[in-house]
Parts: C-alpha cells; sequence; structure tokens
C-alpha cells in the first residue's frame, strides 16, 4: 500500500473571489486536468466563492474540501492562516471574515496616496479595474496595474520596488488576531492550518512564539510543502511539525497563470513520515 502521504492534494489557491484570475469553476477544471485528487480553494478573508467551487469540484468527479486564508497581524508582522473542512455557512466566520475584510478600501486609498507621492498617480482606480470582489482590493490587484502601466515588468518586481516595508505604497494594517482566526475556522469545524511559514520573516523566538500559540489556540496543522518553500524549507517545516506535533498540509497558492511559478497541483508530494491534514479531514471531504 502507498504511504497515505502520496496524494496529489492541492489545499491553497485563489480565484477572482480575492485576487486569483481564474474563476472558482475554470480553477476546478485546471486542478482535474493537471492530475489533482483532492482540491480546496482558499480566498483570501473570502469564503464567499465556496458554493461555486464545491459544485465545480463535483461536476469534475474532483474530491474536495472547503478553504480559505485569513489575514493576522502576529508580533508585527502579516501571517496567513488556512482554514479546511469548515461549514461554509458558519455565521460566526462569516462575521469575522467580514470584519477582516473591513479596513482594505480605506488601506487601498492610503497606499495609492503613498504611490502617488512618489510619483505615481491614479493606481486606485487602477488596480479597481482588476478587482472582482470589492471588498477584497489587494496589493496584488496594485501590482497588476503596476505591470499594466509599464511602471514594473513582472509582479515580482513590484514587490521588490514598492508595496512592502521600507517602500513607496506600504501601508501596515492590522488584521485579524491569530486567536480570532483560529476560534473562527475551528468553532466552524474546521482545522487551522499556518500557510507558508518559511515566508514570514521572524526570528527564531518569534516563530517559537507562533507555532506555540497556534497550538494554544487550537491550531492542528502547518503547510510543509506549498509554492512559496524551498526544498530546504520542505525538510525544516517537516522537522517543525514532528516538533510541534502539527499535521502538514500540501498547496500550491496558485493565483494565476501569468504570475504564479507552481501550477495547481505541481508539487513534490508530502514526506512520508507525516501525518497529511486529510486524515484529520476524512470526514469533511466532498
Ligand atoms: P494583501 O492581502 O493585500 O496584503 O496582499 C497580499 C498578496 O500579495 C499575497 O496574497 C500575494 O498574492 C501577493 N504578494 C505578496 N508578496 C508578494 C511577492 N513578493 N510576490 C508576488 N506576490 C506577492
Ligand atoms: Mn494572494
Ligand atoms: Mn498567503
Ligand atoms: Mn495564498
Amino acid at each position: 500500500m502507498l504511504p497515505k502521504t502520496i496524494l496529489n492534494a492541492d489545499l491553497h489557491c485563489h480565484s477572482v473571489v480575492s485576487d486569483g484570475t481564474l474563476t472558482p469553476e475554470v480553477l476546478a477544471k485546471r486542478a482535474k486536468t493537471n492530475g489533482v485528487e483532492l482540491w480546496a480553494l482558499t480566498d483570501h478573508d473570502e469564503i464567499g466563492g465556496q458554493h461555486r467551487a464545491a459544485a465545480a469540484a463535483r461536476a469534475q468527479g474532483l474530491r474536495h474540501l472547503t478553504g480559505t486564508e485569513i489575514s493576522v497581524t502576529f508580533a508585527g508582522e502579516t501571517v496567513h492562516i488556512v482554514g479546511l473542512g469548515f461549514d461554509p455557512d458558519d455565521t460566526a466566520l462569516h462575521q469575522g471574515l467580514h470584519k477582516t475584510r473591513g479596513g482594505r478600501e480605506q488601506r487601498a486609498r492610503d497606499m495609492a496616496e503613498s504611490l502617488a507621492e512618489a510619483g505615481i498617480p491614479g493606481t486606485f482606480e487602477g488596480a479597481l479595474k482588476f478587482v472582482s470582489n470589492p471588498e477584497l482590493i489587494s496589493r496584488t490587484h496594485f501590482a497588476r496595474f503596476l505591470v499594466e502601466s509599464g511602471v514594473c515588468r513582472e509582479t515580482s518586481e513590484v514587490f521588490r520596488k514598492y508595496l512592502t516595508e521600507g517602500k513607496p505604497g506600504y501601508v501596515p494594517h492590522r488584521w485579524a488576531t491569530l486567536h480570532d482566526a483560529v476560534s473562527w475556522i475551528t468553532k466552524a469545524r474546521g482545522i487551522a492550518v499556518i500557510a507558508h511559514p518559511g515566508r514570514y520573516k521572524f526570528t527564531a523566538n518569534e516563530e517559537y512564539a507562533l507555532f506555540t500559540e497556534f497550538k494554544t489556540h487550537g491550531g492542528q496543522a502547518v503547510e510543509v510543502v506549498t509554492g512559496s518553500h524551498t526544498r530546504q524549507e520542505y525538510v525544516k517545516y517537516a522537522g517543525v511539525a514532528k516538533e510541534f506535533g502539527l499535521a502538514a498540509s500540501r498547496g500550491s497558492d496558485f493565483h494565476s497563470p501569468d504570475e504564479s511559478y507552481t501550477d495547481l497541483g505541481a508539487l513534490p508530494f508530502l514526506p512520508d513520515d507525516l501525518t497529511p491534514v486529510w486524515e484529520l479531514l476524512a470526514e469533511r471531504i466532498q
């Protein structure tokens, strides 16, 4: 028998409901075509696409879990917490995410003002052209406009020169607390997952605090194999998963065929000495 980790699960990607460029339906089809065997759509701070994703997965004969990716502020950094397998109609989860989305419009106006001061006018209106869900205007939409208008060649260049700490267009923002994000997910009968831990600029002590507090609040898993990690980080976070007794997740973080380096389903399997998060979610898979 194959180890239970050998499954082409892709439990992290984005649609037009947040900052992806494809619809939930097109993503489900692409996942199926790419050989994905278990799929979740994890739009930022938003679960408005979940019923569409479930229906699209069913139409493709693709196993599916509900998903989201919640923005959290921890130790002065933005951390992302993925939720999987929750009830998509849970009222408290809807309310919590609504509140988390709340400050995005003002933040976007402030970002545009900062960019205007740096000599780049019109970016709020420019970014809006790329937005499908007005509550979810994000840095990604600004990045697309800066590429379209020729300020940068590609979105990765935008994030090197703009929109990040110390650069024009950066506006600090307070997102949800770690406790709230984990509670919303677990109370909706889902599993909370630390997304792409290798991306955060934490000291070893801060990272330890993140994992410890996440566990205390009821978090149960961590992304080990993700499009955001290097091979060394797969090994590092496999060790961290074991150290903290966390299950492991796997996801591309696919946003767009034009921007994402990792396509849906195109990742190595999880190391076989880990507990895959889908083992904890067996009853929630549809
Ligand atoms: P926001 O939630 O508005 O802060 O936007 C965050 C999003 O920006 C992330 O989910 C990514 O899609 C995108 N992003 C952040 N940093 C980078 C980067 N270095 N390169 C490409 N995209 C990035
Ligand atoms: Mn994103
Ligand atoms: Mn993320
Ligand atoms: Mn993501």
